[in-house]
């Protein structure tokens, strides 16, 4: 057997039971379910770009599938079979050992199965493609955002790009909190189930993979529409509010990177609905602005004071 075929086998063929064929033969064969779109999407992570290429291989091969389910939950798709190509510098074994670990655990999480990849050597380049299923006709796209809609966001947010800056030496945080901030940027939590509980609830989703700001512009412009922001509804981590007279948290919040949260679209009458879901879940829901008619994207202060906004989030050149 080749080294490559070994590593392979070693490594990365696990239980695939829910396909026709697995790893092993010139592609995979899954089956068809009738009614069912196969909503499909691939994301690649760059060492040196995407994660620091020292950091722990458990937590980047989490990482690695984690975003892409994240972009499951965000269509409403329930995720069923990955495909990873990774590329490599070198046969590192315990290395491999750590990442297909946390690859197999996030897989295993959320009911995934790996059925197939590429293995090439090159610099350490990590890609995912996943496939999942939504009933036709009720994925959560981006272009379905109405006038009068709510707009919600999932969890906390800005807490892996405030671990991103204190990993970068940038702030100190006491213990606790760095901790909590590292486990959010390198073991992100994908909101699969609260996508397929917004399925027939919600009318857009997104998700928060650059920031409040950027991501729910995509839905604007998709969904040719505006909105409004109450900057003091949005769910800031507690750690992170403590730093909001900076600039740079106000950054954080509104344009940090990786946070995987979902922000999501839907009509005002769904509220009960929503808060419902939040409860059985045990996932903040927080409702953070408004869908307008008119294009543009509108952030308010707590005295209803507009707020400056750049492409990129806030604007503290202002
Ligand atoms: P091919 O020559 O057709 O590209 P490969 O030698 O790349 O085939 O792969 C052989 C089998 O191993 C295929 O079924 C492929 O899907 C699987 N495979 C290769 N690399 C990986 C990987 N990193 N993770 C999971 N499966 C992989
Ligand atoms: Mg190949």
């Amino acid at each position: 057997m080749s080294p490559e075929f070994s590593l392979i086998d070693r490594f990365f063929h696990g239980e695939t039971p829910s396909v026709t064929l697995g790893v092993g033969d010139d592609a995979a064969l899954v089956p068809v379910t009738m009614g069912m779109d196969i909503a499909v999407s691939t994301d690649t992570l760059v060492a040196g770009r995407h994660f620091f290429p020292d950091a722990d291989p458990y937590g980047i091969g989490w990482k690695t599938l984690a975003v892409n389910l994240s972009d499951m939950a965000a269509m409403g798709a329930k995720p069923r079979w990955a495909l990873l190509a990774i590329t490599l510098p070198d046969a590192d074994e315990a290395w491999l050992a750590s990442f297909s670990q946390g690859l197999h655990a996030c897989a295993k999480a959320y009911h995934t199965e790996l059925i197939g990849g590429d293995t090439t050597g090159g610099p350490l380049t990590l890609t995912v493609t996943i496939l999942g299923e939504v009933p036709t006709d009720e994925a959560l796209r981006r272009d379905l955002a109405q006038e009068g809609d709510d707009i919600w966001v999932s969890g906390w947010l800005g807490e892996a790009a405030l671990g991103l800056r204190a990993l970068m030496g940038k702030i100190d945080l006491p213990q606790d909190a760095l901790s909590i901030c590292r486990a959010a940027l390198e073991r992100p939590v994908p909101r699969v189930e609260l996508g397929l509980a917004l399925r027939g609830v919600a009318h857009a989703a997104i998700d928060i993979s650059d920031g409040l700001i950027a991501d729910l512009g995509h839905v604007l412009e998709r969904s040719n529409t505006g909105a409004s922001l109450h900057f003091d509804w949005l769910p800031a981590h507690p750690t992170l509010a403590h730093f909001l007279p900076e600039p740079w948290a106000k950054d954080c919040l509104l344009a940090g990177g990786d946070d995987y949260e979902l922000c999501f679209t839907a009509a005002a009458s769904r509220q009960g609905e929503i808060q419902a879901i939040a409860d059985r879940l045990g996932i903040k829901l927080t409702r953070v602005g408004t869908i307008e008619a008119l294009p543009g994207l509108h952030l308010y202060d707590h005295t209803g004071n507009a707020m400056p906004i750049t492409k990129g989030g806030y604007d503290h050149f202002a």
